[in-house]
């Protein structure tokens, strides 16, 4: 175990992170361009040591020649104008940054993935990334420890994970799995496999826990492979035949009529990749059903009534998504109340997968992880906030473990480039059940061990051609900073604080402007994404309210006809709706701003109440150094803005 440096105090600075970043500054330029310096030249060396009898193919004076001069004259004026352009790009390092879910890149992914990018390697295979394909087999590995999963590959039930493009992808990925062992035993049963104790009806087939269909999956590999060689190939073919990956959604619930598409449950706080997932698969987006929340959380009551009437219909269902840490909100859904409600309706039949989307959130789970694995308990993380976690939030983080899988975004709260995903399932042979190929019937069973069998990623992701610089990128940060609260927690922990803080001066101004402005926290932030709900005192109606944060929010994004300079900070909008709030917390929330409820106009863009969103994970916000806060400052400003408006409102009425 590696040794770890104590905690910051309060309010002091935690000199790890210093060395984190390149920094708002460039403070780490030189460090960045030995590294960069270093490896480029490692990587020219090993090209020369592959053969060094081989002579260089470009001649040394090949780069006097007037063609080479030409081309590297275009390629000079392009990259000029490219870096040029790249000027107008949205100042993510600055802590005047608080809009999206993007910040610094964390300084060992950036350079591992610089220097991987020459020797390109391909992930979706070992014959093509013979170095970087394990490495993402091992992130796999290290996010499923961070989540409370079986991470030892020796385990039969151990977890599998692997990178994706994004968050959206590995949301597919997790409705592809759910649906391959929904459907499975279902074609097991239509193929007519003797003795294999099976279930007695489609319901009961459609409706098997996850963990008895990857038992029903290995006893039959088993059963496989005592067959001969022809038996085997027959079998496995007559089963294929009946599986909704080959039958097509149509024809396979026309050949079972006591079954249905099943729905997907989502809260309605979900990302919009459910939808574009499930069109994806052809389930339909009408089979998202959209749990009502509360206080932007989903709400178990309403759940619980939800699959109560889906068991009563014998509507079946696929999966129930929770979402740890939402995109608009940051709000974290109760994920062990999600747990309890399939057990309570196990009892009537009916089953399916608990996938938590933690696309966002998930890297906040360093936050409950000792160095040994452990989970820490809420008085233990407690110590290090003000408010955080509340009972709630830790609990969910706790159930984490006994979920069916979870999508983390290595590219939001890991501080990664682009392309950085992951879905992670918590037992891998399921995902057998995704393989292109199956080998066991050609080698009769299981192959290899586990490090083996995903070095064909490629056999079960939805991608094909991957990046390997991603997979390194991710793997090295993991190492330089493991997944537990003495290393990578420092990052969430510095952003949850800061989130603290941004709560405390949000109070602050609401008191300060409140002779000219409502202010309101719509509801207490669990964790780093704040948002924020304003009304000019006076105005009753939404449509008024709503122009008013509109004009604010240009004010804080970025507009490529202006200089960037002129920004003084970058925040983002989203909006409430009552049809995701409920009407009793839209009523609290418009009497707290003194609006007109009437006045949220069926159509048009003023059926919802437009506020401010701020994501802090920028890890200097509070600036130890030079004793700035720049959540200060972004209140200060708003505060200039807010009087500003008040008086040209009184210059006009007046
Ligand atoms: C960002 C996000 C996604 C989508 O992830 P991408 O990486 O943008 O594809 C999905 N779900 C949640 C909760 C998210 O925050």
């Amino acid at each position: 175990m590696m040794a770890a440096l104590p905690l910051p105090a309060h309010g002091t600075r935690d000199h790890t992170l210093d060395a984190c970043f390149l920094g708002p500054y460039g403070e780490n330029d030189a460090l960045l361009e030995k590294l960069l310096v270093e490896f480029l030249r490692d990587h020219v060396y090993w090209r020369r040591n592959f053969h060094p009898e081989d002579p260089p193919a470009i001649a040394t004076a090949a780069a006097h020649h007037p063609d080479y001069l030409a081309f590297e004259s275009r390629m000079r004026r392009e990259l000029h104008l490219l870096s040029a352009a790249l000027k107008k790009s949205v100042p993510f390092h600055s802590p005047r940054y608080v809009g999206h879910m993007v910040s610094d890149l964390l300084l060992p992914g950036l350079a591992a993935q610089m220097l991987t990018l020459p020797y390109n390697p391909n992930n979706v295979s070992e014959d093509a990334a013979p170095v970087t394909v394990d490495m993402e087999v091992q992130v796999g590995l290290q996010l499923a420890r961070m989540l409370g999963y079986p991470h030892d590959p020796a385990l039969p039930a151990c977890a599998f994970g692997h990178l994706t493009s994004g968050g959206t992808v590995a949301n597919y990925q997790a409705l592809r799995l759910a649906l391959a062992l929904k459907a499975f035993p279902v074609a097991l049963r239509a193929a007519g496999i003797p003795e294999l104790d099976l279930p007695t009806d489609d319901w009961a087939a459609f409706n098997l826990a996850a963990a008895d269909t990857i038992a029903l999956q290995e006893r039959w590999q088993a059963w496989l492979a005592a067959q001969t060689q022809g038996e085997r190939k027959r079998w496995h073919q007559r089963v294929e035949a009946e599986r909704i990956e080959h039958r097509g959604l149509a024809d396979f619930f026309a050949v079972h009529p006591t079954l249905r598409v099943p729905l997907v449950l989502a809260p309605v706080t979900a990302h919009y990749s459910w939808s574009k997932g499930m069109k994806l698969l052809g389930l339909g987006s009408h089979q998202l059903r959209l749990v009502p929340t509360r206080g932007m959380r989903m709400d178990p009551q309403a759940l619980d009534a939800t699959l109560a009437a889906c068991a009563r219909e014998r509507q079946p269902v696929l999966m129930c998504v929770a979402v740890l840490g939402s995109t608009e909100y940051g709000t974290i859904d109760p994920v062990d109340a999600v747990l309890a409600a399939r057990k309570g309706v196990r009892t009537q039949g009916l089953d399916f997968s608990v996938h938590v989307d933690a696309a966002w959130g998930g890297y906040l789970a360093t936050l409950f992880r000792h160095q040994d694995g452990r989970l820490r308990t809420r008085t233990e993380v407690a110590a290090d906030y003000v408010h955080f976690p509340t009972p709630e939030v830790h609990a969910a983080f706790a159930a984490l473990g006994d979920t069916d899988s979870v999508t983390v975004d290595p590219h939001k709260l890991g501080y990664l480039p682009y392309g950085a995903g992951a879905f992670i399932c918590r037992d891998h042979r399921a995902m057998t059940l995704l393989a292109e190929r199956a080998d066991y019937v050609f080698h009769g069973s299981t192959p290899g061990d586990y490090l083996t069998r995903y070095r064909s990623l490629g056999q079960f992701v939805p991608e094909g051609s991957k990046s390997g610089a991603a997979a390194a990128a991710v793997y090295v940060t993991h190492k330089v900073l493991p997944l537990d609260y003495r290393h990578f927690g420092r990052l969430p922990m510095a952003t949850v604080r800061a989130a603290e803080i941004f709560t405390a001066c949000a109070q602050r101004f609401a008191l300060e402007v409140a002779d000219v402005m409502h202010v309101l926290l719509p509801f207490v932030p669990d964790s780093n994404l704040v948002c924020l709900a304003m009304n000019p005192r006076g105005n009753r109606e939404v449509a008024g309210a709503n122009a008013w944060l509109r004009a604010l929010h240009d004010t804080l994004r970025c507009d490529p006809s202006q200089p960037l300079q002129m920004k003084e900070f970058f925040g983002s909008v989203t909006s409430l709706r009552p049809d995701m709030l409920g009407p009793a917390e839209m009523q609290r929330i418009l009497d707290a701003l003194d609006l007109e409820p009437d006045s949220l106009a069926g159509d048009g863009d003023d059926d919802r109440l437009v506020i401010l969103r701020h994501t802090l994970m920028n890890p200097f916000l509070i600036d130890h150094e030079n004793g700035i806060s720049y959540i200060e400052r972004y209140f200060e400003f708003l505060q200039r803005k807010v009087r500003a408006s008040a008086l040209t409102a009184r210059a006009a009425t007046g």
